[in-house]
Formats: structure tokens, C-alpha cells, sequence
């Protein structure tokens, strides 16, 4: 296994519990990356939530599939949960210290700290590539030769962290939307209000504050990901966008007023102690001192007091259609698999999924067994096709959504029913598979 991210960690685990020894290369701490700050496996570069938990919700019905097929990562996050609404979110640290003990105490499970510069040759053992999206250059150029193709680059961002304390409460309320909290009273999130005026002088400092530039590569290929845009790119597409988007009200009511503000800014906790919180949406390519400027415009973060502001990032990735089977399996060198970020299920829990078909077709080849799938209905099955089935001309990463699902044969008309079918439907199919499959994976 190359690479000790999310996916790295899961197919390593799945590999091992198959009864092969693996050996696990992260380049960590020896090679930093630009986002990672620790030398653990399985850290979370960016927001502490993995989205929803609710099984009628894409990402959730997919962690609730990978549940069922004895996922490490996941129960690393469900141990290290923190109250987050619908959604699980996890103690950053604590969950990475979890999955990097798991990983270091399995008696099949070998960590090797090293860069890997260059692929395995065809005769060597199976190996998954698992490195990411800031998979380092060497290894970059050696699966670019392998590709046939040059990699494809676009942007990602991190939001800023604040500190609780610096927060104004006399200002600012805690809730979750509808009151859906986890927590006593659905209070999970600190939620900032603004009147239309302050919403209107906050928007047009954000659309007119100053950007750091784009590096060489950054600029030859300036596509954003759409579910991780900037929030001045969301706000620069007209005034209202925000108060449509992240800054959206519903399902709020503010305590002093009793009224729905014109625009609110959410706020989620970020670590256990739940001194530290996240600007929901606020991922940013900002100069910091703009940050600080433009976002202490917002009521209740005055005198916030940023631990980390918002940052830009590359994002690496392989043309999956052009490249790799539905198991995730090399077409042009086959004791190679690759499974994460690298592949196009993107996210954190999507990249999980795909490293754990990885890991346990991985372990397959290694004992001759044939090579598994899993059922279209099912998310992490639908999934993985569409990395490898997808138009290969214009590929991009895609996250877990409903519409990878094949069609429901009778569906309701009610969005939040078709959603409950499909969790059903697919959840029916995984439990088929694992009977079939006598439990010999995911057990
Ligand atoms: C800055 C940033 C922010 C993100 N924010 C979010 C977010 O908020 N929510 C979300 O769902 N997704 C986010 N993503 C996208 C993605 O889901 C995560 O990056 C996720 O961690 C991907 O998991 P992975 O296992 O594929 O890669 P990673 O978790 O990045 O793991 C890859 C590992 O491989 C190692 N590695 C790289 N090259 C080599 C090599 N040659 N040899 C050995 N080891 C190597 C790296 O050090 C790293 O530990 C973000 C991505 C980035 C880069």
C-alpha cells in the first residue's frame, strides 16, 4: 500500500484482514505534503465533519455501507464523534491517533516511512496506490508516464478556525437548523446573523479583497471544484448567491428577534475540548490579513481570533476510465490498484470507499481469488463504476450522490421517500452480496 491517508489506512486494514502481510509506505514525516501537519496516518487535512450520517443522504448512506463491510475508518470516526447535527463529525486529533494506532498494532500490518519514487514492476506483489491528492512529484511523474496522459489539476480549499472564546455570544446563537442538533436543544452550530446591510457591506468587501495569486500550474488549468468553491468565487457570482448558499437562513430563528436573519454564518465545532470552531463554506484563497479583515466584518467574530486561516490547495488525480476496471484494478499493469482521492471518489468518505475495494481486491489477486465488485444499487459499488465508466474527455472527481444510483423501478414522487428507497434498496443488495460472498470480506 503506497500511502497512509484515509484510503491507504483502509485498504491496508482490509488487505490484513484478508490474511495478507502488508507493508505500508507513508512518506510522512521524512516528506511533508502542503496540507498535512502531522506525521499520523489517516489525517484530516481539512474539515473535521465526514458529511451526513442520515442513511437517506448519499454520504451517509455510504458510511452506513461501509459499516457493514467492517470499515476501519469509520469506526475510528464513530469512536471519536463530536455533536454535529445530521452529520459526523470527529475530533480531528483523537481520530487520527485511533486509526494510526489500529493500523500500527495489526500483527499483518507493516509501516514503512518512505517516499515511494516509482511504481512496482508487473512480476512484484499487488499494490495500491493510495496517495492522494498531494501525491508527491517523483510518484506523480512515474503514474503519468504509466497514464499515457498528463495529470489534471484544480483547486480545493480549507476554511478558517477560529477560537470559541474570541467568539461574541452576546451576538451570535447557538442552533441547528430546525432544531436537527445532536446535542440538548439542537444547539450544535454558532450561528452569526447579519441584517440586509450588513450582509450587503460584507459582500462587496469579500468580492473586492485581495487573492493570492495563482501559481504556473494552478493557472494553466483553473477549474474549481464545485462543491468546495471559494467563498468569494460563490459570492462573486452575484450579491444574493451567499445569502442562497452558505450564508442561507433556514431553518433559523434568531433568540433576540425571533426572527429569521437575512443571512447567517455557520459555525461547527472543530475538536473535542469544542474550543475551536470552523467558518462552514468558507474555504478561501484570501491573503490572510484580508481574511482577518473581511471576516471579522461578520457580527459576533470582531475580535475573532483566527488558529488558521483559509488556504488553496492542488488537487491531483488519474483519468480513472482511461485506467482502471470497476474493481479498481490496473487495465494496463494489473498487480496495480489504485483507490482514494488519486481515483476520483472524492471526499473523505468517498475515498475511503474506494480504498477499501482496493485493499480487498488487492489481498484477492495476491491469493488467486477472483477479483469483487459490488452491486451497482449500492453507493460505494455505483461509485466505483463511475470512476471507471465515466466520459474519460473532461473526467472529473464526483462525490456520492443518489443520481449515481440506477433508477428505482416504481418511484415515489416525494424526493425524501425516492432517497429512503434507494438507502433501503441498497442496503438490502450489500447484505445479498455478503451473504454470497460468506462474509469473507469486510468480516
Ligand atoms: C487541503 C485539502 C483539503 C481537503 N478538504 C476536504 C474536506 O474538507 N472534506 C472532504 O471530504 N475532502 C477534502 N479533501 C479531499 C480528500 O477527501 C482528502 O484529501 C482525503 O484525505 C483523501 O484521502 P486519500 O487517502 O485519498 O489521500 P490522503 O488522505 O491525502 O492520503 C494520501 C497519503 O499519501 C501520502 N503520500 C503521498 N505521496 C506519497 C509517496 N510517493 N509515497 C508515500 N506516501 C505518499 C501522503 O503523505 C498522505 O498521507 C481535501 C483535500 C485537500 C488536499
Amino acid at each position: 500500500m503506497i500511502g497512509g491517508g484515509l484510503a491507504g489506512s483502509e485498504a491496508a486494514w482490509q488487505a490484513a484482514e484478508q490474511g495478507q502481510h502488508v507493508t505500508l509506505y507513508e512518506m510522512r514525516p521524512e516528506r511533508p505534503t502542503p496540507a498535512h501537519t502531522t506525521d499520523r496516518l489517516a489525517e484530516l487535512v481539512c474539515s473535521n465533519s465526514l458529511g451526513s450520517n442520515l442513511v437517506d443522504r448519499p454520504a451517509g448512506l455510504l458510511k452506513e455501507e461501509l459499516r457493514r463491510l467492517g470499515s476501519l475508518v469509520i469506526a475510528c470516526a464513530d469512536a471519536t464523534a463530536l455533536p454535529a447535527g445530521g452529520a459526523l463529525a470527529v475530533d480531528r486529533e483523537n481520530f487520527a491517533r485511533l486509526v494510526t494506532e489500529r493500523v500500527l498494532s495489526h500483527p499483518r500490518i507493516t509501516v514503512q516511512r518512505a517516499e515511494v519514487t516509482a511504481l512496482p514492476r508487473p512480476e512484484d506483489a499487488p499494490t495500491v496506490i493510495a496517495t492522494g491528492p498531494l501525491t508527491s512529484p517523483a510518484l506523480s511523474q512515474a503514474i503519468a508516464a504509466l497514464a499515457g496522459a498528463e495529470h489534471l489539476y484544480f483547486y480545493d480549499a480549507m476554511a478558517p478556525i477560529v477560537t470559541l472564546d474570541s467568539i461574541d455570544m452576546d451576538k451570535a446563537f447557538r442552533a441547528s437548523r430546525y432544531g436537527r442538533g445532536s446535542s440538548p436543544g439542537g444547539e450544535d452550530y454558532i450561528n452569526c446573523p447579519m441584517d440586509r446591510a450588513e450582509y450587503e457591506a460584507f459582500y462587496r468587501a469579500l468580492v473586492t479583497a485581495e487573492r493570492i495569486p495563482l501559481r504556473d500550474f494552478e493557472r494553466e488549468d483553473p477549474r474549481f471544484f464545485e462543491g468546495c468553491l471559494p467563498v468569494e468565487v460563490i459570492a462573486a457570482r452575484g450579491e444574493r448567491a451567499l445569502a442562497y448558499g452558505p450564508l442561507r437562513p433556514v431553518g433559523l430563528r434568531d433568540p433576540r428577534t425571533g426572527r429569521r436573519p437575512y443571512a447567517v454564518v455557520q459555525l461547527r465545532q472543530d475538536n473535542l475540548a469544542g474550543t475551536l470552531y470552523n467558518l462552514v463554506g468558507f474555504q478561501t484563497n484570501l491573503r490572510w490579513a484580508e481574511q482577518a479583515r473581511v471576516f471579522r466584518m461578520i457580527p459576533g467574530l470582531e475580535h475573532a481570533e483566527f488558529v488558521r486561516f483559509g488556504q488553496m490547495h492542488r488537487n491531483t488525480f488519474i483519468n480513472a476510465p482511461a485506467l482502471l476496471d470497476a474493481t479498481l484494478q490496473c487495465r494496463k499493469q494489473r498487480n496495480l490498484f489504485f483507490g482514494g482521492q488519486v481515483t476520483g471518489t472524492e471526499g473523505y468518505v468517498g475515498s475511503t470507499a474506494s480504498g477499501w475495494l482496493a485493499g480487498v481486491n488487492a489481498a484477492r489477486l495476491a491469493t488467486g481469488q477472483p477479483l469483487v465488485t459490488l452491486p451497482p444499487t449500492t453507493m460505494i459499488g455505483a461509485l466505483c463504476r463511475y470512476v471507471a465508466s465515466a466520459e474519460e474527455k473532461g473526467f472529473q472527481p464526483m462525490k456520492p450522490n443518489m443520481g449515481l444510483l440506477p433508477p428505482l423501478s416504481d418511484p415515489p414522487r416525494r424526493k425524501a421517500e425516492r432517497a429512503q428507497m434507494y438507502a433501503a434498496r441498497s442496503l438490502r443488495d450489500l447484505e445479498a452480496v455478503l451473504m454470497t460472498l460468506g462474509r469473507e470480506v469486510g468480516s
